[in-house]
């Protein structure tokens, strides 16, 4: 089973878990979430953390008690979002771990070229040990646009960055079996999300945050059909985090439905939506084929086709082979320029920094590598 990357690890933590009941932020809670992130970032973790807690912590600031109109709550999170990097990063710092700070709407998973950048950008800081720190960008969020609540915006960059474990940490300890109106049993492991794991989750929706049990179970959904772990458990287990990827038995285990082939590869390699395609010289081919390289504009030797920064192009080796599929950083124009050439070069040929791949590996669908792996893995 190809799953997601196990070192990469999404952190979804809820406003009930940062914030106290005047809606202020829990500071020793937060020095002690944040040194957990930490200690998994010095060991080799690279994590994305998405917080919530900007409505919160600005309706707090401004002594707001109920927000009355969309935009009054889209003015406590201009406030509020601030409030709230401004404590990770002094956190952080004294963790030596540096801190980024991006806020995005559902519209941006939609539009091809911004998911890219989304996930470039995320790539790049994860090359830099540096924490990514994801909000919904509340202010200019609109209905049609928005994830709507955490959970699913945790779920999707889960899928974004290809990323092992989804944490969702919340004020609840899991999801439990019902008895009546009480509550049962915590449910350690669900290996299939059925209609009637759904129908536990009630519709209990918590105070202060959009989500609820319902928003967990359909975040687990999305991420573990994309190859990665889900847990829902209590922020406030001690060192909770870690314990969990050692194995204890904390909280509700959701695990990976996909099969060998993580989602968004397959979609890659499956789509028959191909606006061109690369030709590779005879290093990049075995480059491509040995090893799982992203593919370079060094060995590239032309472009055919239109194709635009975003599409999914074909590579094929000098032997007219189609070899791979893959997402495309650059336009067909400007390949021609690249090719042949080192990426240090970019600036001055680009007259901006650029990509330095053509194609980054996690991008990259190979065709014969990914019968090996399936063979392997199966
Ligand atoms: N983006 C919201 C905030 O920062 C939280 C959304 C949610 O609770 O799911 O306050």
């Amino acid at each position: 089973m190809k799953l997601g990357s196990t070192k990469r690890l999404v952190v979804k933590v809820g406003t009930n878990t940062l914030t106290d009941d005047a809606g202020v932020l829990d500071t020793n809670y937060l020095k002690d979430f944040t040194k957990q992130l930490a200690k998994l970032a010095h060991s080799g973790h690279e994590v994305v953390l998405v917080s919530s807690g900007a409505v919160r912590v600005g309706m707090a600031r401004l002594g707001i008690k109920r927000v009355k109109s969309l935009r009054e709550s889209q003015a406590a999170a201009a406030v509020g979002q601030g409030l709230l990097i401004d404590i990770y990063n002094h956190l952080f710092q004294t963790e030596n771990i540096t801190i980024a700070q991006i806020l995005l709407v559902a519209d941006d998973f939609r539009a091809r070229s911004r998911y890219l950048n989304a996930r470039n950008t995320l790539y790049t800081l994860f090359e830099k040990k540096v924490i990514p720190i994801i909000n919904e960008n509340d202010t200019i969020s609109a209905e049609e646009i928005k994830f709507g609540d955490n959970d699913n915006l945790a779920a999707q960059v889960t899928g974004l960055v290809n990323a092992g474990t989804l944490f969702f940490l919340s004020d609840v300890d899991g999801l439990h079996e019902r008895q009546g109106s009480k509550l049962g049993e915590r449910i350690r492991l669900i290996d299939k999300i059925t209609p009637e794991v759904l129908n536990l989750a009630g519709k209990s929706v918590s105070t202060h945050s959009r989500g609820g049990m319902i928003t967990k179970i359909e975040g687990a959904r999305i991420a573990t059909e994309g190859g990665a772990h889900t847990y829902i458990a209590n922020g406030r287990e001690k060192n909770v985090l870690q314990r969990i990827l050692d194995g204890e038995d904390i909280g509700t285990h959701f695990t990976p439905q996909t099969t060998w082939r993580d989602s968004r590869k397959r979609w890659i390699g499956m789509s028959s939506a191909i606006n061109g395609s690369l030709i590779v010289d005879d290093g990049a081919n075995s480059a491509l084929m040995g090893r799982k390289k992203s593919l370079l504009a060094a060995g590239i030797v032309g472009a055919v086709g239109q194709f635009q920064a975003g599409d999914i192009v074909a590579v094929s080796n000098l032997k007219g082979e189609e070899i791979a599929r893959g997402l495309v950083n650059y336009s067909a124009a400007e390949i021609e320029k690249l090719k042949g050439i080192h990426s240090r070069l970019f600036p001055q040929i680009l007259g901006y920094q650029g990509n330095p791949e053509i194609i980054h590996r996690d991008n990259l669908f190979i065709f014969r590598h990914q019968k090996e792996t399936n063979q392997d893995d199966e």
